[in-house]
């Protein structure tokens, strides 16, 4: 690996395989930081980012979930978002988002997550202008001034850090909206990271019981394994609605679940929801990151049952610090780093294909081989 230039996959266009591009690493600015990326991980947004379903500037540095280890401080950053010393070799995590600060989102309400300014690693920030290196699929990533970086607690592997990725910072958000209500049986609709990651803080949140509904088998294995939830349903084996929403009641109060919090960013999943969430329950709408179309809802449901409906959109930087805060927390349930398959720099279209297809858990690319790769399965 030179000192001086960094490998990174980049989307030239959409429908189109990543290519390995280089860019030179330059010096962080006042504030800002280079870090060695560890993990750069991939989401299910990155596979609807490619089939261009939201609009992104090309071409673009992927990676808008990374860990790494600090190459480079400018100057004047010598502590983290918590107020913890900063140096060169620490490992760190940083959120994907700054939001401007200026506008009425942030400002006047208070709703940072809704800025329309937001800066977005290895989303919104184009490869082809300075610093280039804007996204964690890459050896190197220079995070700028204002970004929300924060040291990984002590115990805490690079993998276990990555193994959620932007779903844990979700989570976090989502459960805010959730502040104050009773969460109960909780069903959660979804057994991919978000999902995985729902489920564990409603359980840190005091969830009686966690009721996981999702698939493909081999993810709900992998929950059922690692004990992510009291009961699991597997879409494969119960493939029909109405068997699935016979099963699912019969493992929460005959009333239906307290809350359901849907993390499956399948549109019908929202009806589903509302059938079962029990009368005076709460819906939380995690999982539509992406606009895959309409669905039909019978509004009815809704005022009958007198619901709480919640939608979620991303995290600020309270709800990221918040994430890294509670990894050791989630470690002593979940041995984290297990859910993560590392895949090489240049094996990058073969990791967004597995992916794709659901095969694994939380794929994530190790480009700068700070941690041995392990084996795809
Ligand atoms: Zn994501
Ligand atoms: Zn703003």
């Amino acid at each position: 690996v030179s000192e001086t230039t960094s490998r990174a996959a980049v989307l030239r266009e959409f429908h189109e395989p990543l290519t390995l591009e280089r860019y030179p690493v330059p010096d962080p600015e006042p504030g800002g930081m280079v870090a060695r990326v560890a993990y750069g991980g991939i989401c299910g947004t990155d596979v609807h980012l490619q089939e261009g379903r939201l609009p992104i500037p090309r071409p673009v540095v992927f990676g808008h979930e990374a860990v790494g280890v600090v190459d480079a401080l400018g100057e004047g950053l010598d502590t983290d978002a918590a107020g913890a010393a900063l140096a060169v070799g620490d490992l760190v995590a940083w959120a994907s988002n700054i939001p401007c600060g200026r506008c009425r989102a942030c400002v006047v309400r208070g709703q940072r997550t809704l800025c329309p300014n937001r800066r977005i690693y290895g989303i919104n920030q184009r490869a082809d202008a300075w610093p280039h290196l804007s996204g964690g699929w890459a050896e190197r990533i220079v995070l700028r001034p204002g970004s929300t970086v924060v040291r990984v607690p002590d115990g805490v592997s690079a993998e276990d850090a990555i193994s959620l990725g932007c779903a844990g910072p979700t989570a976090v958000h989502g459960m805010e909206h959730l502040a104050g209500h009773d969460l109960g049986d909780v069903v959660v609709q979804g057994a991919g990271p978000v999902g995985i990651a729902a489920a564990l803080f409603a359980r840190l949140r005091g969830a009686e019981r966690v009721v996981l509904v999702g698939g493909p088998r081999s993810r709900v294995a992998v929950c059922r394994d690692h004990d992510l939830a009291d009961a699991t349903v597997d879409l494969d084996e119960v493939p029909d609605v109405s068997d699935r929403l016979t099963a699912v009641r019969a493992l929460t109060d005959p009333d239906g679940a307290d809350t359901v919090i849907e993390c499956t960013g399948v549109p019908s999943a929202v009806a589903e929801a509302f059938e079962l969430v029990r009368p005076g329950g709460a819906v939380l709408v995690l999982g539509q990151y992406t606009d895959r179309g309409d669905t039909p809802i019978n509004p009815h449901v809704i005022t009958r049952k007198q619901l709480r409906v919640h939608g979620s959109w991303a995290f600020a930087e309270r709800h990221y610090a918040g994430y890294v805060r509670a990894l050791p927390a989630l470690l002593r349930r979940v041995p984290l780093g297990q859910l993560v398959t590392s895949f090489a720099l240049e094996d990058v279209n073969d990791a967004l294909a597995q992916v794709r297809a659901g095969a694994v858990i939380k794929a994530a690319l190790a480009p700068a081989g700070v941690t041995p790769a392990r084996p795809a399965p």
